[in-house]
């Protein structure tokens, strides 16, 4: 059965001090026998203190990004093989802010896709809609297009180690949620494309949903038979809502057992 995976993306917060507070309160709320996978995703520059501090605990660390080159001239970035020494496991590719605000398009998301397969990181590939693209009913065909370029490049085989997030990008920070019943209907359909090519894959895939994910509403958004969990922005500054979170996720986590 599909184990869910809670994962927390930082964006571009926290500080040392913070950072460690956070850490050692989740590590101490996070229950070793729940049956999820808890990642947690630091700016680039505390991935390698955040790995300290949780080595030997039950919560994994991502980067947020990757650089889709191995090495080189490429002043400020970072590569997948940096990523893994330091202690990552996950890392971020495609996050709709990279796409929108670093014009990150399909061809190069696939590439650091593939970057991060050749280092042996588990990448959590986002996909989703702009509200221009919801309101005209192209969610479908938008994240199509985005797994697509990923097939492309990678083969179906790359989603065999690999993680799907959809964020439709209208729920990102917005507070406004996808119903239940949305977030299912683009679930079930990336999954029965993953599934055209290779069932076996598309049953074990996880799908996470991203968008204004909260303590109050996770339980309703991971009872449903493709949510296999969250990518988590806002609510995962707080110790309090991201405990809710991973314990809805647990709960899925145990009923499937
Ligand atoms: C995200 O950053 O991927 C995200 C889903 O953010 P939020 O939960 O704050 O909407």
């Amino acid at each position: 059965m599909r184990r869910p995976v809670v994962a927390g993306n930082w964006k571009m917060h926290g500080s040392r001090s913070a950072n460690h507070t956070l850490l050692m309160e989740l590590e101490q709320r996070v229950e070793t026998e729940w049956p999820i996978d808890v990642v947690v995703f630091p700016p680039f520059v505390y991935l390698a203190e955040a790995s300290r501090i949780l080595d030997g605990g039950q919560i994994w660390v991502g980067a947020q990004d990757v650089c889709a080159e191995a090495g080189g001239a490429f002043t400020g970035q970072v590569s997948a093989a940096m990523l893994k020494d330091v202690g990552c496991r996950y890392v971020i590719v495609g996050h709709s802010e990279r796409r929108r605000l670093y014009h990150e398009d399909d061809a190069q998301v696939a590439r650091k896709f593939a970057a991060a397969l050749r280092a042996g990181l588990i990448p959590v590939l986002c996909v989703g809609e702009t509200l221009e693209e919801h309101e005209a009913h192209r969610a479908e065909a938008v994240v199509a297009r985005q797994v697509d370029a990923v097939i492309a490049m990678n083969g179906i085989s790359g989603f065999a180690h690999a993680i799907i997030a959809y964020e439709p990008v209208w729920a990102i920070g917005t507070g406004r949620t996808a119903s239940p019943q949305q977030a299912q209907a683009v679930h079930a359909y990336l999954r029965g494309r993953i599934a055209l090519q290779d069932a076996n894959i598309a049953g074990q895939l996880r799908i996470l949903y991203g968008g204004s994910v909260k303590g109050g509403n996770a339980a309703e958004l991971f009872q449903m038979p493709d949510v296999d969990g969250g990518l988590v922005g806002g609510a995962s500054l707080s110790a309090d809502e991201f405990q809710q979170i991973c314990a809805a996720a647990s709960l899925r986590g145990s009923a499937r057992h």
